[in-house]
């Protein structure tokens, strides 16, 4: 599943996007209204300063127009002849006024206030408002009549009038002066001498106002200046302390006016529009966040089960592609509805091939019915494992171990699911481990373990079970092979004598190896001796063939011990230890040979049990004690060296000897911890006595084939730091019989370590003289069996000198053991005897006697008393 399908990509957040937008829509919708307004207002401002000079600028042109207008109107009355001839001195009223050429009609069609011809005298004329007066023009103008007339007379040209601004009747007024000359080419005269027209058009409200119409001014008129605002838009006149002024019509405030209402409110209405537009926006994306802010969470809730999902898969394939295990499910009516890739694997089957089948079909239980076992899975906690068999693709049986667990939907089972895993392997492991711990591993028979599981088997229904013989086989002989050709000659002896065996034996009778050279043959339904006799002679016959290993025959023979079950009884193993006595007893009559179980032998083996235990029981709480028995020179006085024999303080026997003992030691294997103790009680002793007297101890045989008697010695020899040279180990001939090479190399370490090698009890075992030349001894000791009879016989003499000679023609130190009388000491000195030792000069005597005995010799040295302890 691809995660990103679900996680969206995480978008910026809204919120503050959309307030960044709001803010900068904001920001310019502000300046753009700024800026129009400030447009607006320019332009406004513009259209009013425009409107301003406009106005200025029309009203001093309807002035000037009105003065132009003026001035010619004048120059046609004053420069034209036939006036100049009446208003000269003297003015001809009658011309002028009667007649009206300079009269009323001046004021009613023209609208001239004040006619006046003047002189620089006087007001020769005078016409007010169409009213012919008598009166000076200074009455009703501010300008001075005489300043006027000279400034028309001043003139280059005396025919261009002359307009000023002045009051008249205190209100301002065009006047309009013009020398009055005729229009023709007569000559002037003096121009002072001119009189002078003068026209005063008073600058009325109703004429101003029909004057301003003209030029678009609307209510054109005059104003006192102190009247008027400082800023005010106005036309001077001259000094008469009015101006013109005309109304403003302010268009652009005008447009202010008219534009700004409306575009406030549109503008009051846009940003309402874009306030809410925003706030919306706002909300939508505070919205939008949160629902991004929920969507990330939920993202992120969602990527993390994803997550976990992923892993989750990743480990279920991992899971089912891995190890040897598949899946399955099946539905409610137990067919197949999912199988694993492994299964494929596992099995060589397709998946397909099973899918919809059921799973009784491919699977089977044949302890519990698979579909019962299935049904009992009833709760989602039971799981259960079962084992199960099944045919692979290649028709081989396999096993493998079944766990289910029942699907629910809501809560009713609907289906099973779990695993299956291959233990082909770990039962076929396990059925090698069972075979291997149920025979032994060299001949392939069963073991005492299966013997055992036969015999229980066997035995189960006592007397009405099939009669059983039970016998008991020993090789004889065997030891020897196995010892001095090795192990792969014993090897090969053990399993011919298997093979002969079973060939022996019926399909229904059992042969089986206990270990060692010991095997047992039950004979199921045979209980008669006739029958056995026969069986074992066969037998007996049949191992007694020689056996051929790399092309040497071997030869071994058997005894046989019988144990019955109707007559001896039903427990497997009762039966296994009479057969056992039997054939300890059939050993013990010659070999090769057979016994049957008796119940009187049971007591010997019994005694010998109990002994068994009690010497155990003694070694380990120190029952042992050595006594020491003084080996001299052969004057019988000069004490040389002391052997240490071994007693057992027994409880309730009291102080029995090694004879008792030493044997049953050895057959139990016993003897190699007793030997280990003996060396070191004799080492630890004997330190304290003199460094020339040496240590005799006796070494068992059976430590020589049981133990490492080299390293054993070496370490009591270490840890006791009892000199090597003083000690000397005292073994008889049986050690070279059991196993030559062996314990030829044996000795040889024996002798590196400085220790004396004495051949025990010469005389007594094969007594070959060869294995004196072959073997690394120091000296000899002459079994007492030849010493007690040579003072009677001469022929044990004979023997005696004969072993003296050789021995020390080999270099050995000869001594005679069990020397009991002055008689025999004095032969044995006479036949030149290294040593001697017996009861005639010391019995055994424990530590604390002994060390007195040493003192008594050495005390009495060199008078060489005899010193005999009984
Ligand atoms: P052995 O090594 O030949 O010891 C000599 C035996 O002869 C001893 O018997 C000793 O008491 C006995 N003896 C000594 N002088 C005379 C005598 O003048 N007349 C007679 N009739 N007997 C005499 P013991 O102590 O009963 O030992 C018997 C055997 O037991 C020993 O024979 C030895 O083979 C074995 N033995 C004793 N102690 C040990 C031991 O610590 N280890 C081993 N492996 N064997 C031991
Ligand atoms: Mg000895
Ligand atoms: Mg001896």
């Amino acid at each position: 599943m691809d995660i990103s399908s679900y996680a969206a990509p995480l978008p910026p957040r809204q919120n503050a996007v959309t307030r960044r937008l709001a803010i900068a829509v904001g920001a310019l919708f502000v300046a753009g209204v700024i800026a129009a307004s400030v447009a607006l207002l320019g332009i406004a401002n513009r259209l009013d300063t425009e409107e301003i000079s406009k106005t200025r600028f029309y009203s001093a042109r309807a002035l000037e127009n009105r003065m132009t207008a003026s001035k010619n109107y004048i120059s046609s009355y004053a420069n034209w002849t036939t006036a100049y001839e009446h208003l000269s001195n003297p003015v001809d009223i009658n011309w002028a006024f009667t007649e009206q050429n300079v009269g009323k009609t001046l004021f009613t069609n023209d609208g001239y206030d004040g006619v006046f011809v003047l002189d620089r005298e006087r007001t020769r004329y005078a016409v007010v408002r169409g009213q012919l007066l008598d009166s000076d023009v200074s009455e009703f103008l501010q300008i001075p009549a005489a300043t006027l007339v000279e400034q028309v007379q001043g003139q280059s040209d005396l025919s261009i009038p002359v307009s000023v601004y002045s009051l008249f009747e205190g209100w301002p007024a065009l006047v309009s002066a013009a020398a009055i000359i005729p229009n023709d080419a007569r000559p002037l005269g003096d121009p002072r001498k001119t009189s002078v027209l003068v026209f005063v058009d008073k600058l009325t409200p109703t004429k101003l106002r029909a004057l301003g119409s003209g030029y678009g001014l609307s209510n054109l008129t005059l104003a006192p200046d102190e009247t008027l605002a400082r800023d005010r838009p106005r036309v001077a006149l001259d000094n008469t302390g009015y101006s013109l002024i005309a109304d403003l019509e302010h268009p652009g405030q005008r447009l202010l006016w008219s534009l700004l209402p409306p575009l406030g409110v549109t503008m009051l209405v846009l940003m309402l529009l874009t306030a809410y537009f925003f706030r919306h926006a706002l909300r939508s994306s505070q919205y939008v966040d949160q629902s991004f802010a929920v969507m990330q969470a939920s993202n992120l809730a969602l990527e993390s089960a994803n997550r976990g999902l992923e892993a989750s898969e990743e480990r279920f394939r991992a899971v089912a592609e891995a190890a040897s295990d598949w899946i399955w499910e099946v539905d409610r009516a137990l067919s197949l509805t999912y199988l694993s890739a492994r299964f494929s694997e596992v099995t060589g089957y397709p998946q397909d091939f099973w899918l919809g089948q059921d799973i009784g079909q491919l699977l089977f239980c044949d302890t519990t019915p698979l579909e019962l076992w299935l049904r009992a899975l009833t709760e989602q906690t039971n799981t259960s494992d079962l084992r199960c068999t099944y045919r692979d693709h290649s028709g081989e049986q396999r096993h493998c171990r079944l766990s289910a667990r029942p699907i629910f939907d809501q809560h009713v089972v609907v289906g099973y699911r779990g695993t299956a895993s291959d233990i082909t392997d770990e039962v076929a492991a396990h059925a090698q481990i069972q075979h291997l711990s149920l025979h032994d591993a060299l001949t392939g028979l069963p073991n005492r373990n299966k013997l055992a599981r036969y015999l229980d088997d066997a035995l189960l229904l006592k007397e009405h079970a099939p009669a059983l013989s039970l016998l008991m086989i020993d090789l004889d002989n065997f030891k020897p092979i196995n010892d001095s050709l090795g192990h792969p000659a014993g090897d090969a002896v053990l399993q011919e004598v298997a093979t002969r065996l079973r060939e022996s034996t019926r399909d229904n009778d059992i042969v089986a190896r206990l270990g060692g050279d010991e095997f047992v043959v039950v004979l199921n339904g045979m209980d008669s001796h006739a029958e056995i006799d026969k069986f074992c002679t066969r037998l007996i016959g049949s191992l007694h063939q020689p056996v051929v290993f790399e092309h040497h025959p071997l030869h071994i023979g058997a005894s046989i011990g019988i144990a019955l079950s109707r007559r001896h009884g039903y427990v497997p193993g009762d039966l296994i230890r009479y057969a056992d006595i039997a054939l300890y007893q059939a050993k013990s009559e010659g070999k090769n040979t057979w016994c049957y179980f008796e119940a009187h032998m049971s007591d010997q083996i019994q005694t010998r049990r109990q002994m068994e235990d009690d010497l155990r029981h003694a070694l380990k709480h120190n029952e042992f004690v050595l006594h020491y028995q003084p080996r001299y020179k052969v004057d019988g006085k000069q004490i040389v060296s002391v052997e240490a024999l071994v007693r057992w303080q027994h409880p309730t026997q009291g102080l029995l000897g090694p004879d008792v003992f030493i044997a049953l030691a050895e057959q139990t294997d016993l003897i190699v911890p007793l030997g280990r103790w003996v060396l070191r009680e004799a080492c630890e002793t004997a330190l304290a006595w003199p460094p020339d007297i040496l240590l005799s101890v006796n070494l068992s045989p059976a430590q020589f084939a049981v133990s490492d008697v080299v390293e054993d010695v070496r370490e009591i020899l270490v840890e006791t730091r009892f000199p090597a040279s003083r000690l000397e180990l005292e073994i008889t001939e049986n050690v070279m019989l059991n196993d030559t090479d062996c314990a030829l190399i044996t000795m040889n370490a024996l002798k590196e370590l400085g220790v004396r090698l004495n051949m025990d009890d010469f005389g007594t075992g094969y007594s070959s003289l060869g294995y004196l030349r072959a073997y690394p001894f120091d000296g000899i000791k002459i079994d007492k069996r030849f010493i007690a009879s040579i003072s009677s016989g001469a022929n044990d003499r004979a023997v005696v000198q004969a072993i003296i000679g050789l021995g020390k023609a080999m270099g050995l130190t000869v001594t005679a053991e069990g020397v009991e009388t002055e008689e025999q000491l004095a032969i044995l000195g006479k036949d030149q005897c290294n040593e001697v030792q017996g009861y005639f000069m010391s019995r055994p005597i424990d530590k604390v006697a002994f060390a007195q005995l040493l003192q008594m010799s050495r005390t009495d040295h060199p008078a060489h008393k005899k010193g005999r302890v009984t």
